[in-house]
């Protein structure tokens, strides 16, 4: 039987490449998203991956999207939590709600999928949760507060949930991304851009197929020993 996986956020963006890798991997792949029909409609027409619509900041949204997928495709032993959001600001500008809106969407969201998944994986023996951090998770981000918090947030999430999953077979690791050429970074200012990418080693923003090639090999069959760390893919742009 082929593996299911949920793939949050994965119309578009590096979710939209996870869902590929996953799919071309043998996965049945349930790609989930928050409000862009149009995007989701035009990814399901070009690759055949069903889409769901639930906001993974809704604890019974994501409870009942995972019932759902799961009566479509069967049970999911696949998660991966790629779904997230900025709202940048520095901290003197940041509304409270910026603040609540960015914790409940990327960190709130790895906590709500994961109890909706975690209780069957651990029934059937095998799991596999892949969160999608940041390099600003692990060394700050001028304007970010309340994104460096939420992604740092995901890697202490992972480090405690791998020792929950250990020994049912659910393994559970974080990747934090650099600079990836997707619509988030599009929406940096095009000067603050070039001196991002000027700090990058490898002297270019890195492809979100550079990221799923991180996903296939967290969420491989013979991966079962991987488990409670962070893979940082960044270009060599953050090396402690
Ligand atoms: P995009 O903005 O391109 O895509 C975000 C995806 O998340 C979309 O599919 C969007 O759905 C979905 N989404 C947003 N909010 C919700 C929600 N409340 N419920 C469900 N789905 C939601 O982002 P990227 O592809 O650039 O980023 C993907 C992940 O990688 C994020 O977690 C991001 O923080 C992280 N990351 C990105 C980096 C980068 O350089 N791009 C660097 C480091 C980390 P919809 O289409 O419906 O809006």
């Amino acid at each position: 039987m082929a593996r299911v996986a949920i793939v949050t956020g994965g119309t578009r963006g590096i979710g939209e490449a996870i869902s590929l890798a996953l799919q071309a991997e043998g996965m049945t792949v349930a790609a989930n998203y928050g409000g862009d029909d149009a995007k989701a409609a035009g990814f399901t027409a070009r690759t055949g991956i069903k889409a769901y619509k639930w906001n993974v900041a809704d604890h019974q949204a994501c409870l009942d999207g995972v019932k759902q997928v799961e009566a479509d495709l069967g049970p999911v032993d696949v998660l991966v939590n790629n779904a997230g959001i900025t709202r940048d600001g520095t901290l003197l500008k940041m509304t409270y709600e910026m603040w609540r809106e960015v914790m409940d969407v990327n960190l709130g969201g790895c906590f709500n999928m994961a109890k909706a998944v975690f209780a069957g994986m651990r029934q059937r023996g095998f799991g596999r949760i892949v969160s999608i951090g940041s390099i600003n998770g692990q060394g700050g981000q001028y304007g970010q507060v309340n994104y460096a918090a939420a992604k740092s947030g995901i890697h202490g999430f992972t480090k405690a949930l791998a020792q929950e999953g250990a020994r049912a077979g659910i393994t559970v690791n974080a990747i934090a991304p650099g600079y990836i050429d997707t619509d988030m970074v599009a929406a940096v200012p095009a000067d603050v851009l070039e001196k991002i990418v000027a700090k990058i080693p490898v002297g270019r923003l890195g492809k979100a197929s550079e990221i799923a090639r991180g996903v296939v090999f967290l969420t491989g069959e013979d991966a079962g020993f991987i488990t409670g760390s962070t893979l940082s893919l960044n270009g060599g742009q953050h090396m402690y």
